[in-house]
């Protein structure tokens, strides 16, 4: 997988050298490339960055910079948009962009997208919707595996969540580029634009908060993904049976190590029992019970047809 992150602090990513990421670069799993942002300036002062249009505190990243930028990165020519928010000319060679094609629904097939508004507020929508994506069943993911090739990812709090649902389908991508945003956040219109020229554009959000930039989101974004690449973990059994992970997306049970006895806290015993049936019985009443009180949400979503009657006594 390619993963081109664009930052104005390409240093926060120094660290993806160390650790199982770095194993997989020297594998040849993963190839990384953070650009900074300020390459792409022209003027002195190298500025991403202007005030706001209708008035307000702070700063907005700038669409023209940006544009040089994922231009360049995504191989387009820039073009002029409409009224519409459409493309005037379909001139555009680059990867994902059919000839001819209305841009709007473009945008909104490629990308799994709801037609974007031109305004940048399209949310994103289960990949099951894509017109165009090449879909494979995964019996071990929630998401359905899609082939996607390249896909434009922004973070910015007032997205959907990112979900677990999301890495497992990102992480079939050939390439990921990240766009880091800083300040009071970015132009609208860059995210709207690049919808409208085919590339699979999405925003997501990691949290209910408010982070000084999106190098955090993107490193919480890219972990949760590249550990799901065939090679990636030591032990592949270890990213089958996790919280949020198959078709029912739960919290996991509850975990324990030697010595069976620790300052006098004992380990349930039924995991010493060697009785692999009960083992996995008391982890599902555990896991269905956990989710139920922690994430009663995760419950709501569940299809109660999976449950067999030994789940619903629990
Ligand atoms: N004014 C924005 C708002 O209130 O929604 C916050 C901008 S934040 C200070 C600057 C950048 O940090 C955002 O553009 C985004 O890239 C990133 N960011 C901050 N919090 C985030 C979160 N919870 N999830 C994803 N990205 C986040």
């Amino acid at each position: 997988m390619q993963i081109d992150i664009v930052s104005v602090f390409p240093e926060y990513f120094d660290v993806l050298n160390l650790s199982l990421f770095g194993k997989a670069q020297s594998k040849g799993l993963v190839s990384v490339h953070a650009h900074n942002l300020r390459d792409w300036t022209h003027d002195v002062h190298h500025s991403v960055d202007d005030t706001p249009v209708g008035g307000g505190a702070g700063m907005v990243m700038k669409p023209e910079v940006w544009a040089e930028c994922l231009d360049d990165l995504l191989g387009l020519e820039p073009r002029e948009m409409n009224a519409d928010g459409e493309s005037d000319s379909n001139s555009n060679s680059g990867a994902g962009i059919p000839d001819g094609a209305d841009a709007t629904a473009t945008t909104s097939a490629a990308a799994g997208e709801s037609p974007s508004n031109g305004t940048g507020d399209a949310e994103h929508q289960p990949a099951s919707d894509s017109a165009s994506a090449d879909t494979v069943p995964d019996s071990d993911s929630q998401a359905p595996t899609h082939n996607l090739d390249t896909v434009l990812i922004f973070p910015n709090p007032s997205a959907p969540l990112f979900t677990q649902r999301d890495a497992t389908e990102l992480s079939h991508a050939k390439r990921l580029v990240f766009g880091c945003g800083r300040y009071e956040g970015y132009d609208a219109r860059i995210p709207a634009y690049y919808r409208a020229q085919g590339v699979d554009v999405r925003e997501y959000s990691i949290g209910d908060y408010v982070l000084n930039g999106g190098e955090v989101a993107v490193s919480v974004m890219l972990e949760a993904i590249t550990r799901l690449l065939p090679g990636f973990m030591g032990n592949p059994e270890s990213i089958v049976e996790e919280s949020y992970t198959g078709s029912e997306a739960l919290l996991e049970h509850r975990q324990y190590t030697r010595p069976a006895v620790w300052r006098g806290m004992g380990v349930p015993d039924v995991l010493l029992s060697g009785d692999h049936g009960k083992v996995n019985r008391f982890r599902r009443d555990e896991a269905l019970a956990r989710t139920d009180a922690i994430r009663p949400d995760l419950i709501e979503q569940l299809d109660c047809a999976q449950l067999s009657k030994a789940d619903r006594k629990t």
